[in-house]
């Protein structure tokens, strides 16, 4: 008997649905009316079912602080000078419980993958990644999160950091983050970059950076994707490094952003575009046809750049919306960035599944096939083409075979029908 079999599963829109069979929190098959039974039995009765979200961009310790105090300007000046501020007040228990909350959201809105990238800084030093740690164990039987040391306020910018990025490795940060462009010069820029891949190769773990986040290039610290591509060729880190934001890419001249996409192709540079917060901080000195400010997402994918999409925050000062919903944020990225029609609808879900699953280095033992992981999601539509446009609800949520997250919700058309009343009155009762 297998631990858990999903019935009449829809798993693409131009086959009959399939059983799922789980055993050991892995697929073990996959095909038409499984003759085995299962523990546990779901019937999907038709419904899609996808592989579990992965959100490969998000700032578990700094979400739900927009209660405490909003954005001054709505300008990414702006956001880091108050979240600076309210980091000063942070407490274990403080980020911890907003922490909670946002982790909760996501693992009932599907997600059963989170990087989360905590500040590492003179100001909050350890905080957010030792809570992290201690999250990571606690969440361990309901979504796999990695860490990635985050040093938002620069490195150069702000002594002390280094040895702090230095110490959340060691005690076990997955990753290491760079903000390359919150430095105070180019060349300190070109320094930071430098010392984030001298750290990966020193503790051996990937890259993630928050790169080329305004609205054009006329500063140079916000060009530096070509850079990152060279260092990334030279230190043999193809594949492993990550560039979040990238907004100002599509401010440059066509031919010239080309040529940065085929580099970041050529390198094994994947690009996260994080459209809530590139759309919300973008364009606000703008006086007239307000730029859109989110990396050329089409651009991207002819260029054959891996490209994944993310929620970066959920309400803060960065981003006052949000609801850890990744299915949202492909949702938000095909209205903001002319994408429509079922070819374009089933890359945007691979950005929040298969794509992000390969940047966090898990591709290996993820998707629908036998031999990965059960990360699944059940979803009340019944058209793989539409689970981005009806925003379905998530009916189960399972990790590794085991449902830990389920929406019931009932939904009534009450039709209006015809009481026999006056026949003068031709007035419709609602039943
Ligand atoms: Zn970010």
């Amino acid at each position: 008997m297998a631990d858990l079999v999903l019935r009449a599963a829809r798993i693409a829109d131009d086959i009959d649905p399939v059983d799922i069979v789980v055993t050991g929190g892995h697929i073990t098959d996959i095909g038409p009316a499984q003759a085995v039974s299962g523990i546990t039995e779901i019937d999907c009765a038709g419904r899609v079912v996808i592989p579990g979200l992965v959100e490969s961009h998000l700032h578990v310790d700094k979400a739900l602080l927009d209660r405490e105090r909003p954005n001054p300007d709505g300008t990414l000046a702006g956001a880091i000078a108050v979240t600076g501020e309210l980091k000063r007040g942070f407490t274990a228990e403080s980020v911890r419980a907003r922490a909670r909350q946002v982790l909760d959201l996501a693992i009932t809105n599907g997600t059963t993958v989170i990087r989360a990238h905590p500040d590492v800084d003179p100001i909050v030093g350890l905080l957010g990644v030792e809570v992290l740690l201690e999250l990571r164990a606690e969440y361990r039987d309901l979504l796999d999160l990695q860490i990635v040391a985050f040093p938002q306020e620069g490195i150069l910018k702000a002594p002390g950091t280094l040895d702090l990025l230095r110490e959340a490795l060691r005690r076990g940060a997955d990753v290491v983050g760079g903000c390359c462009y919150n430095e105070a010069d180019l060349a300190d820029c070109h320094r930071h970059i430098e010392l984030v891949f001298e750290l990966a190769a020193e503790f051996g773990v990937p890259i993630d950076i928050h790169a080329d986040f305004a609205d054009d290039a006329a500063d140079p610290r916000f060009a530096l994707a070509d850079r990152v591509a060279e260092v990334t060729e030279r230190t043999g880190m193809s594949g492993r490094v990550t560039l979040g934001h990238m907004t100002s890419l599509s401010g440059r001249p066509p031919a010239e952003r080309r040529a940065t996409m085929a580099r970041l192709a050529a390198a094994g540079v994947a690009v996260v575009p994080l459209p809530a917060t590139d759309m919300h901080l973008g364009g606000r000195a703008d006086p007239i046809a307000v730029r859109r400010g989110i990396a050329p997402v089409r651009e991207l994918w002819e260029a054959g750049v891996l490209t994944a999409v993310s929620s970066n925050n959920v309400r803060n000062a960065f981003t006052p919306y949000g609801n850890a919903d990744l299915l949202d944020i492909g949702l938000f990225l095909a209205q903001t960035a002319h994408l429509s029609g079922e070819a374009d609808m089933a890359r945007l879900l691979a950005m929040v599944t298969e794509v992000p699953a390969r940047i966090v280095g898990i591709g290996d033992r993820y998707g629908l096939r036998v031999g990965a992981a059960a990360d699944l999601v059940v979803l009340s539509t019944h058209r793989v083409a539409d689970a981005l446009l009806d925003r379905p609800d998530r009916c189960y949520v399972l990790k590794r075979g085991r449902v830990v997250a389920r929406t019931t919700r009932t939904r009534e058309l009450l039709r209006p029908t015809i009481s026999p009343v006056h026949p003068d009155s031709g007035v419709l009762s609602h039943a």
